[in-house]
């Protein structure tokens, strides 16, 4: 496998009025090609604002971003010159569908962000129509309004308009999180198949475990912007070193497992040190050490963490 994006000090910060939001700080990830990277973390760790980045939606405020060896991001502006490489699916289709455009309309629209030359060699009616079979859509529903569609069938309208510039890589922020569990499994697969039909690359985001755990090569656990823990699906699922971490995998486990339910239950304190650790308001493990922030170090082959512990 090659790199094909390397992130590297990678930061975020929004500006909301007065007050400045770090989003995202010292984000390092590089992504194979041909691999699922799964991002994970509660509801505000950073995790879309990383997607963001990637597909051109915000540019990051430090740091740099390549893709295939290349600069993504040339201080704002974001490289046009990958005509259709990099596609996303949201999580909710409800919202990313454009309600007054056909199902054909949609699908084919990222072609129309091509350059006329390009569009024509990826364009054409026999794709689109092999394209909404392998989907699992049908012909006659090229010409209906999303409203008309149940959550997973929007997702996998979705899913063929990501494809339609053949890209390499696809951003999935919560793909599956609105759909009812036995829709979001059958949407996981087709994601998986498709990856393996035509050698993509997925940067995969969620903040459900299970979900993850299906999908992920690899997964980079986030807490408030940072990431905490980074290694192979089974450096995480077998071996996870921090606290964050084995909070996150405790949703997986019985709560009758006692090291669980002490993370879960630690009562909150907060540290008097601007440079504490990010998880030390909830970790059950802090000690003085903690108030200064623990380095991102190797724990084995392809494994990180950055705790002091
Ligand atoms: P996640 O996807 O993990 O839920 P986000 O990346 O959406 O997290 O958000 C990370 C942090 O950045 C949150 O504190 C969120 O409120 C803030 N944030 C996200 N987008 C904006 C924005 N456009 N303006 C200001 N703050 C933002
Ligand atoms: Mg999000």
């Amino acid at each position: 496998m090659s790199a094909l994006i390397e992130m590297k000090d990678v930061e975020k910060i929004y500006q909301k009025g007065r007050h400045s939001v770090h989003a995202v700080s010292d984000a390092a990830i590089t992504i194979e090609k041909g691999e699922i990277i799964g991002l994970v973390g509660e509801s505000g760790s950073g995790k879309s604002t990383i997607g963001k980045m990637l597909i051109g939606l915000e540019a990051p405020t430090n740091g740099f971003i390549t893709y295939q060896g290349a600069n993504l991001w040339n201080k704002t502006k974001f490289k046009r010159s990958l005509p259709g490489e990099i596609q996303t699916v949201f999580q909710d289709p409800q919202s990313s569908l454009d309600p007054r455009m056909t199902v054909k309309e949609i699908i084919l629209e990222p072609l129309y962000a091509l350059p006329s030359k390009v569009r024509k060699e990826k364009g054409g009616l026999d794709k689109l129509m092999a394209l909404i079979n392998r989907v699992g859509l049908k012909a006659e529903h090229l010409e209906r309004y999303p409203h008309e569609f149940s959550g997973g069938q929007r997702q996998r309208i979705a899913i063929a308009r990501a494809l339609i510039t053949d890209p390499s890589f696809i951003v999935l922020d919560e793909p599956t999180s609105a759909l009812d569990v036995s829709v979001q499994a059958q949407v996981l697969n087709l994601l998986k198949e498709l990856r393996q039909e035509r050698n993509l690359t997925y940067l995969f985001i969620s903040h459900n475990m299970s979900v993850i755990r299906y999908m992920c090569d690899k997964i980079a656990v986030m807490y408030k912007g940072k990431i905490v823990e980074m290694g192979t699906a089974k450096c995480i699922f077998e071996n996870a070193q921090h606290p964050y971490t084995k909070i996150l995998l405790s949703s997986l486990l019985s709560i009758q497992d006692t090291t669980s339910q002490k993370l879960l239950f630690a009562a909150p304190e907060k540290s008097e040190s601007k440079n504490a650790c990010v998880f030390f308001e909830r970790c059950p493990s802090r000690t003085s050490l903690c108030e200064e922030s623990p380095s991102f170090e190797q724990r084995e082959e392809h494994h990180h963490c950055a705790c002091h512990y």
